[in-house]
């Protein structure tokens, strides 16, 4: 049975078939800059096997070609759209209506739409992709799989703001929690990994990408996560600042005449890494230039280590201990350096790294040492086949 996945961005689309009776991708590949002259389309298990400049105005540009690409003579991996059975949409935001994927259906696409004004670029971008599909394959099942699903579990107690009550009931302010998908994968793999059932574990999923996010993860439910309203909450990230004191905002204003677009300009795009760093976004530049003696890049990687400290430790009390923490994404799958900085002297709460475990490379792994009384696992994360496996479970 082979599912296409679709992940539509605000100006990409990117997309893997995968062989759902293996798990194993047959092709992949993406459409980036869409709906700018300067679009390409690269298709292909590497990616770059093929580059395809033609114009994608659109979303259903884009999808267009990534059919014909899938079934095309030379480079396509499919003879035709009958070999695809079914298509999993990435969805950012599902409200508070959606705690798992669902087959879309006409009330799910309108209830997806009243999402769109709580992720104004996300949500339209893979509605474009959903209606797309439905004209051009219209016998096939679609399913929509969000990133705010999986946290839907949280009580009150944490997805609520200390905020009066109208602000929850008539503005739907309250936190939804993101990156859903990511953390359900690798506490699942975490747990086949354990041999242990998902249902009798703590962990503590930290999702280290561009975009971070830690999850408190109670028998396999999230209870509480560091992202909130919006995906700038929590965590020092790539270009995000994450949490500040909320009155900085209003001095911003006040003080120095900033409108609400320079300020989320500033919040999401120049901060974090980058912003303090003055250098990059990219935890790689960040490690060398403060290697190099770069005070900033320095004072960067203590920040963002001490942000995802702050959060471990909180969930740590929140879920009453905790029996692994797992690292995945970018930063938290392959920067031995930052795993060790955060996790460096907690020895006597149980959680002891091996040096040497933790330097070497590879797939699902151990990192902490064989006494640790907390497991500290890497598990690489994998979206993409979370989605295609909720296909499947779905067209049974
Ligand atoms: P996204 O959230 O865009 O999917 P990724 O999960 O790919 O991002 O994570 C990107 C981050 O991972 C970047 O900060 C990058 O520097 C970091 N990263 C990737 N490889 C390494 C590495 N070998 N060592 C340290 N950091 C890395």
């Amino acid at each position: 049975m082979n599912v296409l996945v679709l992940n539509a961005g605000s100006s990409s689309l990117k997309y893997q078939l995968v062989d759902m009776d293996t798990e194993e991708v047959i092709t992949r590949g993406l459409c980036e800059r869409v709906g700018t002259p300067l679009s390409f389309h690269k298709h292909g298990v590497d990616s770059d096997e093929c580059v395809i400049h033609r114009p994608l105005p659109s979303h259903h540009a884009a999808v267009l070609a990534v059919l014909e690409a899938l079934t095309h003579p030379e480079y396509g991996a499919i003879a035709d759209l009958s070999e695809i059975q079914g298509i999993g949409h990435r969805v950012v935001h599902g409200g508070d209506y959606f705690a798992e994927s669902v087959i879309i259906t006409d009330e799910v696409i309108a209830r997806i739409e009243e999402c769109s004004q709580l992720a104004p670029l996300h949500n339209p971008a893979a509605l474009a992709g959903i209606q797309s599909c439905g004209e051009l394959m219209p016998d096939k099942v679609q399913v929509a799989t969000f990133d705010t699903a999986f946290h839907q579990s949280m009580p009150p107690r944490a997805y609520r703001y200390a905020l009066p009550p109208e602000y929850y009931e008539q503005h739907r302010i309250r936190r939804y929690g993101f990156h859903g998908t990511s953390h359900r994968y690798v506490a699942e793999q975490a747990a086949l990994f354990l041999q242990r059932p998902l249902d009798e574990l703590k962990l503590i999923t930290c999702h280290l990408g561009n975009g971070c996010s830690l999850t408190a993860i109670d028998g396999g439910r999230s209870v509480d996560t560091s992202m909130g309203f919006t995906p700038l909450e929590g965590l020092m990230m790539g270009t995000r600042s994450g949490s500040i004191d909320p009155a900085i905002v209003l001095y911003l204003i006040d003080e120095l005449g900033m409108d609400t677009a320079e300020i989320g300009a500033l919040l999401n795009r120049l901060s974090g890494l980058l912003g303090v760093s003055q250098s990059s976004n990219d935890m790689r530049d960040v490690r060398d230039a403060a290697e190099a003696g770069n005070a900033d890049a320095a004072l960067a990687l203590e920040l963002y280590a001490h942000a995802v400290l702050h959060y471990l430790g909180s969930y740590v009390f929140a879920l009453g201990g905790v029996d692994a923490i797992v690292f995945t994404a970018g930063v938290g799958e392959n920067s031995a350096d930052m795993r060790q900085k955060i996790l460096t002297g907690l020895e006597g709460l149980g959680i002891c790294l091996d040096a040497e475990r933790n330097a070497a490379r590879g797939g699902e792994r151990t990192i902490s040492s064989d006494d640790s009384q907390v497991k500290v696992l890497v598990i690489p994360t994998n979206e993409e086949l979370m989605i295609a496996r909720d296909v499947k479970a779905l067209m049974r």
